[in-house]
């Protein structure tokens, strides 16, 4: 029941009145979007969307609704209305405000409260993810996402077994790449594009702080420790941040701001105190929610206004430390792979972000970088969108990995924990042997292959080839 504006379960969306003012409902966005796009029902578009938001701020509409729980609940959270909107609508923003009406209406499933609030205890997470990498060292999963049947019943089982599949190493996959020879690693080795022996060190550019994040740092250490290197070789000192945490990303798509808030406290406090000239994301998620820290320390205060603008202006992605702005990454050794580049929505919609990864990639010398049908669309991925909207995500995840099936490359490359996850899954569960990297982990299997770590030199920007 309505209880009008102030005071009702829409107050997180009423104190947003005036963002939700700027959409003049011209419709430009919906064919940018994906829920719309398949479903053809202007209450799953982010016009109908912003339209439901209205009525709630308004007190026409209950939070509680089925109308409204459901078309806010089908939203993927993929921003591809944003840079296609000519009033800049800040649909992202809005959407966690209208999701955490909708939470205080109707309390979330267990299973999602049970998984954030999991997310957000370390410890409590990482044994679990101990229990995870230690199902998956098994390869099980591998076997049983490939032979289990489809169905009702077992595609969230499936899917969660594949995308914990999908997590695993890709060291070997990337050591075998050609050029390789039966021979030991000298002959895998192809060298550098200049002799590096007599190069002088890289002058610093700076000290790098990296958000190590829960399901990257539990999962995917391996892209940490790319990234580390990687920014390393190409003249970044990089400092630990010790008491770091979650970036609170998922709490803030599923409306959980509280939450979302005290995470996002703990790392400007965290950050602050290393003092970094760059804080680098290899999670695109995880990025476009540290760039969002302002608007999630809204109303806390001026110290906190501060630190969270202070923050937000130094958040970069590792691309864009690696090949922005004219610059273009240190050049290694050559892995001839065709891949194709899949861009995180966080990265391309919520960052900007959409030229960086393939300079890096195209970088590498013997990589082809081929184009990917429907490539700027989400993955359906969307967090933990595939496994509690199985249909529409599998709907949407489908394409995607019909897509990827269709490029014949030899690895699909993506930036994003959530997303390699997804499509890795999808093109398991297909029989694919298509394996999902990140691009920090070319460009580190290039410098190895170069010999760049073995003789610890570290070369020069001459060495750079320009993209
Ligand atoms: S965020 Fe994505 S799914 Fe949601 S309304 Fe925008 S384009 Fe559609
Ligand atoms: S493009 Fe922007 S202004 Fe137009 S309907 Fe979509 S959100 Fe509203």
């Amino acid at each position: 029941m309505s209880r009008g504006p102030q005071g009702s379960l829409g107050d997180s969306l009423a104190a947003q009145a005036d963002r939700l003012s700027h959409c003049v409902h011209c419709g430009f966005c919906l064919p940018a979007c994906p829920t719309y796009v398949r479903l053809g029902d202007e209450a799953d578009s982010p016009r109908g969307r912003l339209h439901l938001m209205g009525a709630v701020a308004e007190g026409r509409l209950d939070a509680g609704s089925d109308a409204f729980q459901r078309h806010i609940d089908r939203c993927l959270g993929c921003r591809a209305c944003e840079p296609v909107c000519p009033s800049g609508v800040e649909y992202g923003l809005l959407l966690e405000r209208a999701r955490e009406a909708a939470a205080r209406a109707r309390k979330p499933p267990l299973a999602a409260r049970l998984l954030l609030g999991l997310v957000a205890r370390p410890r409590a997470f990482a044994h679990w993810m101990r229990m995870s990498r230690l199902l998956r060292w098994t390869r099980l999963p591998t076997l049983l996402a490939r032979i289990l049947p489809g169905g009702r019943t077992t595609s969230g089982v499936r899917l969660a077994l594949g995308m914990l599949a999908a997590s695993i190493s890709t060291g070997r996959f990337l050591r075998g790449a050609p050029p390789s020879g039966p021979g030991g690693t000298a002959e895998r080795r192809s060298p550098p594009t200049r002799a590096p022996a007599d190069a002088p060190p890289a002058r610093s550019k700076g000290r790098a702080a990296i958000l190590t994040g829960c399901v990257q740092d539990q999962l995917f250490r391996r892209v940490n420790a790319a990234t580390r290197r990687v920014l390393e070789m190409n003249g970044w000192e990089v400092t630990e941040v010790g008491s770091q945490g979650c970036c609170g990303a998922l709490h803030a798509h599923a409306g959980a701001l509280p939450l979302a808030t005290r995470l996002a406290k703990r790392n400007l406090e965290a950050f602050r105190r290393e003092d970094p000239d760059r804080i680098v994301a290899n999670a695109a998620g995880c990025g476009a929610a540290m760039r969002g820290y302002p608007h999630l320390v809204e109303g806390a205060g001026t110290e906190w206004a501060e630190v969270s603008g202070w923050f937000s202006r130094r958040v970069r992605d590792v691309t864009e430390l690696l090949a922005d702005e004219g610059a273009t990454p240190v050049v290694g050794g050559e892995l001839r792979l065709r891949v194709a580049y899949d861009p995180p929505c966080h990265l391309l919609h919520g960052q900007g972000v959409a030229e960086p990864p393939l300079t890096v990639l195209r970088s590498i010398p013997g990589v082809e970088v081929v184009e990917l049908a429907g490539g700027e669309e989400c993955c359906g991925g969307a967090g933990i969108y595939g496994l509690t909207h199985p249909e529409l995500g599998g709907w949407i995840g489908g394409d995607k990995v019909a897509a990827v099936l269709d490029s014949k490359v030899d690895a699909l490359v993506t930036g994003n924990p959530g997303c390699a996850m997804q499509i890795g899954a999808g093109l398991k569960m297909a029989g694919s042997s298509i394996r999902v990297v990140h691009p920090v982990e070319f460009l580190d299997e290039s410098y190895r292959r170069a010999g760049f770590y073995d003789r610890r030199v570290r070369p020069t920007r001459g060495r750079r080839r320009s993209v």
